[in-house]
């Protein structure tokens, strides 16, 4: 689960990381009453997504060379007019994809004197199993370029998870960041606190970028990325109530509702697998035969037919799904289960595209016959192969 910069920011200074002050706002009326909250010369006000590259992100609906979405304001009326501008528009960046993100929510922050921008960042690091610090001299809004041209710029420092930040690890990242004086001091007691939030929050990723080095000498965390490992999100009430479900796809959302492992893709075939390994071949063999899969939907385990009729409807109602492919290998889930919840959903939603039925394993049998003698147009396969070539054809025929 992701949240928003202002969030990040928060949980940080609770751990005692050096943030700026700043205000969360969610209307253009309250952008006065933040900045004059703020002690100034200067103010920067911060679109609010999940996603980065805001600073040099695009407003769909203003001009082409309007600011981005992340503006310095000299004044207060500066920071209202582009309150004003910003907010209930969609911000298109690198990581938003072309449909952008509309912005509902506004951080206004106390402008930063910078002297250099640096990349740091945690993550858990499956090459050598711990988490890793990655730190750059070169942060801002190009590390992506960075990391392609010249890796040898950036530092990955796994840490034990025994030993903790060692002092020599500490001093490490701040050679890597050649920090010196207070910066150095700030960054010695900086790096243990970040690697404490990421591991009590259980966060999955923590990027600091910008960490920089202001003209007075100091540390500062300019802007936070973090999410957070959904699997332990049942101990972390605080973290459950940042979510903001705007920033989420709906049928994601229905999805979790269920507990089923469900991921919008763009592609025009629907999948309603059980287990996430045949998940993933079905996925490659939709590909194989030159389609594309609309979802990623795992309706797991033992799954009753409540929850294979919540996973039907969230296939059927996604308008670019042009056919849908249900291959089930029963092992524990029952054939006769999954061709049920089938059926159930169907009366509800109706069916309006080309429907592939694979089953195999327990009680394939008589899920075979609840769906022949369902009347149902549905075009039966042998197995995977056969199941894969078969949707890809009908739904190429249908267009
Ligand atoms: P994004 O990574 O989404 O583009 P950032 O928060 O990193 O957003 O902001 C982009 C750039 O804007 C930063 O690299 C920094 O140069 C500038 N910036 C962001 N926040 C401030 C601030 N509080 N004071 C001064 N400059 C800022
Ligand atoms: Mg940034």
């Amino acid at each position: 689960m992701n949240i928003h910069e202002y969030q990040a920011k928060a949980v940080l200074k609770e751990y005692g990381a050096p943030v700026a002050e700043g205000v969360a706002i969610f209307s253009a009326d309250e952008a006065e009453a933040a900045a004059k909250q703020l002690p100034g010369p200067l103010w920067v006000v911060k679109s609010q997504i999940h996603a980065g590259g805001r600073g040099k992100g695009k407003f769909k609906e203003l001009e082409a060379d309007a600011k981005g979405g992340v503006r310095l304001a000299k004044t207060i009326e500066e920071v209202v007019a582009n309150a004003k501008e910003m907010l209930g528009n969609t911000l298109v960046t690198a990581q938003t994809g072309a449909d952008g993100k509309v912005v509902n929510r506004l951080y206004i922050e106390d402008g930063a004197d910078i002297a250099r921008e640096l990349y740091l960042s945690l993550l858990v690091d499956r090459s050598c199993g711990q988490v890793a610090f990655v730190a750059s001299t070169e942060g801002g809004m190009d590390i992506e370029e960075v990391a392609a041209s010249t890796p040898e710029k950036i530092l990955t420092l796994p840490i034990d998870p025994l030993e903790g930040v060692t002092d020599e690890k500490a001093a490490q990242l701040c050679d890597a960041l050649e920090l010196d004086g207070d910066a150095r001091a700030d960054g010695l007691k900086l790096f243990p606190i970040l690697y404490t939030a990421f591991v009590e929050k259980d966060m999955a990723l923590l990027e600091i970028n910008p960490l920089i080095v202001m003209k007075d000498g100091h540390l500062r965390v300019l802007d936070a990325k973090v999410s957070f490992d959904g699997n332990a999100l049942f101990r972390h009430d605080d973290i459950m109530a940042l979510r903001d479900k705007s920033e989420e796809d709906e049928k994601e959302i229905e999805a979790s509702k269920y507990d089923l492992a469900y991921v919008a893709l763009d592609g025009n075939i629907g999948c309603m697998v059980n287990g996430a390994g045949l998940a993933m071949a079905t996925m490659d063999i939709i590909k194989l035969y030159g389609a594309e899969p609309a979802n990623f939907l795992d309706v797991g385990g033992g799954a009753s037919k409540e929850k294979v009729t919540a996973a039907f409807k969230i296939i059927t109602s996604d308008p670019n799904a042009k056919g849908i492919l249900v291959n089930i290998f029963g092992g524990i889930m029952r054939c006769d289960v999954i061709a049920e919840g089938v059926l159930a959903a169907v009366k509800e939603v109706g069916l309006q595209v080309p429907l592939v039925v694979r089953l195999e394993g327990t009680n394939v049998e008589l899920g075979k016959k609840i769906i022949n003698e369902s009347g149902l147009n549905v075009i039966p396969a042998d197995d995977l192969d056969d199941a894969a070539q078969k949707i890809v054809a009908a739904v190429k025929e249908a267009e």
